[in-house]
Order: C-alpha cells, then structure tokens, then sequence
C-alpha cells in the first residue's frame, strides 16, 4: 500500500452536488453521483476521522467545497465546520480554512448572507474563494447560463461584511481570459474591486488536466505566470 509521507492541504466534498448554475463545462458533474441527496446528509466520523488523519499527517490548511455549489448546503457545511471547531478544542487546528463558491446566492441573498457567514467566521471560516470568469455582470451570467449574476462589487461586499476574505480565482479561457493584456485588465479590475487575493487557472477537463482545446495557449500562459 502506499504510504503518504505529508500533507500540507486537504479539500473536503459536501453537500448534496446541487447548483444554482448551468456551466458548459461543469468540473463538479463526474463527481456528483457520489454526492448525498439532502444537504445535511453526512458520515460525521468519517469527516472527523479523515480529518484527524490528515492533521496528524501535516496537513493545517482546509478548502471545503462540492460537486455543486456549497452555499446551496449550509446544513453540510455548518457541520463540518463545528466538527472541525470540535478539533481545534483538542489542538487540531486548522488555521485556515476556504470556502470554494460560484458567488450567486452570496451575491442575491441577503437572508443567507446574514445567517451563514457570520456563523461560519465564528466555526473558522477564514476565506470565500470566488470564482471569477470576468467582471462584467451580463457576461458573467452567460457563462454560467443564469438569468442575472450579482456584482462582485456586492459578492465581496457581502464576504467581507463577515469578517472574511475574499480569494479571487480567475478562470482562464481561450473565449474569455485568453492573453496577458485581458488577464492585467481582471487582475487590476478584481484589486480595485477589494478582492485580498487572487490566484488563476486554465480550464481543465473531466480529468483534471489542462483543455488544450480552450485554455489559452502555452505561451500566454507563460506570459501570465509572469505578472
Ligand atoms: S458553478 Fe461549478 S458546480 Fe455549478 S455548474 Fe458551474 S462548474 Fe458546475
């Protein structure tokens, strides 16, 4: 069997796979058929036994996100989140921990926005990750197949309004971000909009490798890589 030596990051999967989006090309679909049906739906000593392991194995950080869109499973993630609070009373902290999200509800629900995130900065939270396509609304809501997508302006507002930060994960493709001076144009943009950081991928495939077919191409990426 193989041995894993260290980790220093670990991602959890929760919720039921549900979204509140219709993307061409969904990274979380191959997963969702292992997904639980209703969003609270969880093997807590599963959650704390992987968890405990992966401490003791190094891992401090915590990225919690889906096959769908995890702020449509607040039950799920309040859980995890006390589970992994419940931890840090017997020294396993995770000092960080990232919420992975679209930024659809966190941008339309105000109601959601006041129950939840407040709540989970006080379980650990300590950042939202918003993916990010581009800055303009229309364009935004086109990519994800929706009939409005909220302002980032507002999505940030909203995270930071918790006491969190926000990480701006920038979605490269050929269609849209595709060359250095239109990925300047995001990253400027994203910082004047009061994204704390950002960081940027190319689009992958079901198999977690990079599209070839629309990531932009090598040596833009390169160029990218050099901001
Ligand atoms: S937001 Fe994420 S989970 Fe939802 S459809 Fe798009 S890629 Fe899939």
């Amino acid at each position: 069997m193989a041995c894993i030596e260290k980790i220093y990051s670990v991602s959890a999967l929760m919720g039921n796979g549900a979204c509140n989006a219709h993307c061409d090309f969904c990274a979380g679909k191959i997963h969702r058929r292992y997904s639980p049906k209703k969003d609270g739906d969880l093997d807590e000593e599963l959650v704390k036994k992987t968890l405990t392991d992966c401490y003791y194995a190094g891992a401090r950080s915590l990225s919690l996100t889906s096959s769908g869109e995890p702020t449509l499973s607040p039950v799920s993630v309040s859980r995890v989140l006390e589970i992994v609070h419940d931890l840090s009373f017997r020294g396993l902290d995770f000092p960080k921990i990232n919420l992975y999200s679209n930024g659809i509800r966190i941008g339309q629900d105000e109601e959601f926005c006041q129950t939840y995130l407040g709540l989970w900065k006080r379980l650990g939270l300590t950042s939202v990750y918003i993916t990010v396509h581009d800055l303009d609304e229309r364009r935004n809501a086109e990519i994800y197949r929706i009939n409005k997508y909220p302002s980032l302006q507002t999505v940030f507002d909203n995270i930071h309004g918790a006491d969190l930060s926000v990480r701006s994960n920038i979605v490269l493709s050929k269609k849209n971000i595709g060359d250095f001076k239109r990925f300047k144009e995001m990253v400027e943009g994203l910082f004047d909009l009061g994204s704390d950081f950002i960081s940027a991928w190319p689009i992958r495939d079901d198999n977690d490798e990079v599209n070839l077919d629309l990531a932009p191409n090598k040596e833009e990426l390169t160029r990218m890589g050099g901001l």
